[in-house]
This record gives C-alpha cells, sequence and structure tokens, in this order.
C-alpha cells in the first residue's frame, strides 16, 4: 500500500524510543463533538503578587523567605517528594517479587525563571531565557555529580489543566537514585539501536525528519522542533539538539542561547494556536549520571499539551487509552503544519501594536 493512502486510513505507527505503538484515526477528527467546556484562565495581571509563594520576598508555607531575587532563584522544595537522607533497604514479602519494594533515595527543587510573576517563557525575552538555561545546566552538572543520583529530571508544568496551580513561571527538578520509568525505556532503546547501526537514534530520526519537512515545526541554528512520527499528544513536540550530545551541561555558551530561543519560539506557537497561555508539561531528557559513559543518549525535550481543538477542549486518556493503546484523531502531520503556520510573535505583543 502507498504510504499516504496508509496515513488516510487507521493505522499505528511505532516509537522507537519507548518501543510502544500508538494508534491514528485520522478520519474520527470529523465526528461531532461534544466535549467539556471550560472558563479558559486568563493570565495574572498582577507582576507581583503578595499571595505567591514563589514571588521574590514572600514567605514560603515552610518557614523561609524568598531572596529578593533579580533573574533566577532556585531551593529545595519545601514538601519533597523524594529526600537525600533515605537508607537502602530491599524487601520482598513474597518471595516471588510479589510484594516487591526499594528505597529511593532523592533530591526535589524549584527553580523559578523570574521574579516577575505574570511573565512564562513565551514572554520572556532570549537572554532571560538563558539565564535559565544556565541555572538548569548548573543544576544538572551539580546534582548529578552526588554519588547516589542516577538521572536528573528536568521538567515544567504549566497551567491548572496540567496540575499547576500557581500561575509564577517555574518548573522542577527531580532526582533520583535510579532511572525512573520514561529514560530508562529511552535509554534501553538507544543502547539497542546504537549497538545495532553504529549510529545515534535520534541523529538518524533528525535526518529522516529535516528531508521529510512534513513533521518540522521549528528550527533554528542548533536545534529543532518536529511532531513526532509517533505522537500521543494532538500537539506534541520532541526538541532535538542537532549536534549529537548527551546533556545541558555540555552546550557552549552559543548553544544554550539557541537553545533558549528555539523554547521561546515553541512557547510562542504553542500561545498563539488557541491564543490562550497554552498548558503543557515539558521535561528535557538526558544522559544519566549514574557513572557509566552513555555515548548513545542524545540530548532532547518533549512537550505534552493536553489541548485538542480550543482553549476548553483537551484530550482525555481513558478508556481504550487507559486499558489498551493511546490513540490519536488528528494526525501528527496536520498538526506539525498548523503549528508551522502560526505567526512567530506572541499573540499579546502583536493585539499592542
Ligand atoms: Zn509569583
Ligand atoms: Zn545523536
Ligand atoms: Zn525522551
Amino acid at each position: 500500500m502507498e504510504l499516504r493512502n496508509l496515513y488516510r486510513d487507521p493505522h499505528r505507527r511505532f516509537n522507537p524510543l519507548t518501543r510502544e505503538w500508538v494508534l491514528v484515526s485520522p478520519h474520527r477528527a470529523e465526528r461531532p463533538w461534544q466535549g467539556q467546556l471550560e472558563a479558559s484562565p486568563s493570565p495574572p495581571a498582577l507582576t507581583y503578587d503578595p499571595a505567591c509563594y514563589l514571588c521574590p520576598g514572600n514567605e514560603r508555607a515552610g518557614g523561609s523567605r524568598n531572596p529578593n531575587y533579580q533573574t533566577t532563584f532556585v531551593f529545595a522544595n519545601d514538601f519533597a517528594a523524594l529526600s537525600p537522607e533515605t537508607k537502602t533497604a530491599r524487601q520482598d514479602d513474597s518471595g516471588r517479587e510479589l510484594l516487591l519494594s526499594e528505597s529511593e533515595a532523592g533530591i526535589c527543587k524549584v527553580v523559578c525563571f523570574s521574579p516577575r510573576h505574570d511573565l512564562t517563557l513565551a514572554r520572556m525575552t532570549v537572554p532571560e531565557i538563558t539565564r535559565v538555561v544556565d541555572l538548569w545546566a548548573e543544576q544538572y552538572a551539580e546534582i548529578g555529580s552526588l554519588p547516589y543520583i542516577s538521572y536528573v529530571q528536568i521538567f515544567e508544568n504549566r497551567g491548572e489543566i496540567m496540575g499547576c496551580s500557581n500561575p509564577h513561571p517555574h518548573g522542577q527538578i527531580w532526582a533520583n537514585q535510579t532511572i525512573p520509568n520514561e529514560p530508562r525505556k529511552e535509554q534501553e532503546s538507544q543502547k539497542a539501536y546504537f549497538g545495532n547501526n553504529h549510529a545515534c537514534l535520534l541523529c538518524d530520526y533528525l535526518k529522516v525528519e529535516t528531508q521529510a519537512g512534513t513533521r518540522m515545526v521549528v528550527e533554528n541554528t542548533h536545534f529543532a522542533a518536529v511532531v513526532p512520527f509517533w505522537a500521543v499528544w494532538p500537539f506534541e513536540l520532541l526538541l532535538l539538539s542537532r549536534r549529537h550530545t548527551g546533556d545541558l551541561g555540555s552546550l557552549d555558551p552559543d548553544t544554550r542561547n539557541s537553545l533558549a530561543e528555539i523554547l521561546q519560539q515553541i512557547t510562542t506557537r504553542y500561545d498563539n494556536l488557541f491564543e490562550i497561555s497554552f498548558p503543557y508539561s515539558m521535561g528535557f531528557h538526558q544522559s544519566p549520571t549514574d557513572g557509566e559513559a552513555h555515548p548513545e543518549w542524545h540530548f532532547h525535550a518533549h512537550f505534552y499539551p493536553p489541548l485538542l481543538r480550543s482553549a476548553t477542549v483537551r484530550k482525555f486518556m481513558v478508556g481504550y487509552e487507559l486499558l489498551a493503546s493511546p490513540q490519536r484523531d488528528i494526525t501528527p502531520e496536520a498538526a506539525a503544519a498548523t503549528l508551522r503556520n502560526l505567526k512567530p510573535i506572541h499573540y499579546s505583543e502583536r493585539k499592542l501594536r
């Protein structure tokens, strides 16, 4: 069957990073929709909120007070999900790994991107975002160098719909003693591909996408963002470094600037899609810090936004998706074209002009 015809009919696509499949049903995008309607959250108008625990000078719930920071600010999460003091233990009450548990030591930090309560990555300047990239790189190196830390997960949750109640621009860093599920799957796939092909999985994938062009959304000197062939979320993006490199720490100043620039371009396009502050979960996948060499690891970021066709209609992972396999209606090619054709200037600025 011709490829283009295959993409028009229900088909499944393979994710080589996780080795899982996604069901694509293009015709379902035509069906009538009676989805959930929510009030779209309006962006905060205040540059400083006295009740915000992330704004400069404010007191946090744990009793500590934030300094009057001018750029970025990082602190240990007052209600951390992981603790460095956890003692090593393993227990199996059944003897057959039916009730298996292991201790997990780790660190949780919060990273404020800006002292301004009302900003987002999309509305920060490239030099301001570069400060955030520098801080992420520093934190990756510092936390990753701790002997008991094998993986450093840097991520951002944006929007109430994603469970993030505070609009202040911030992200988190969770670092673990073990490599968590998602990076572990990707590590195994990248390692196997490297062994079989003597090449990097994501370097090869980027070549394919650059040639195809149909799923490419934004490119600059050192990075490219595509709606991956196997995308599950409607407007999912995969951000790839052009050069083969494993982590943020290895990026030179020019490349960090390039990363800041493409982060601004991605988030601006997202906001412009429905002219709202677009919700998403994003995070970097980098080389584990387990003391091993990882030539197979290619530095990248995933953006997982939940919105489907408007500011108020979201995609739910329920029913078949919870029980069997993820499924999508709009093809990744159509989603990429939509994002690619949006204006690169933030809608709030266009309205001011
Ligand atoms: Zn704030
Ligand atoms: Zn690579
Ligand atoms: Zn990944």
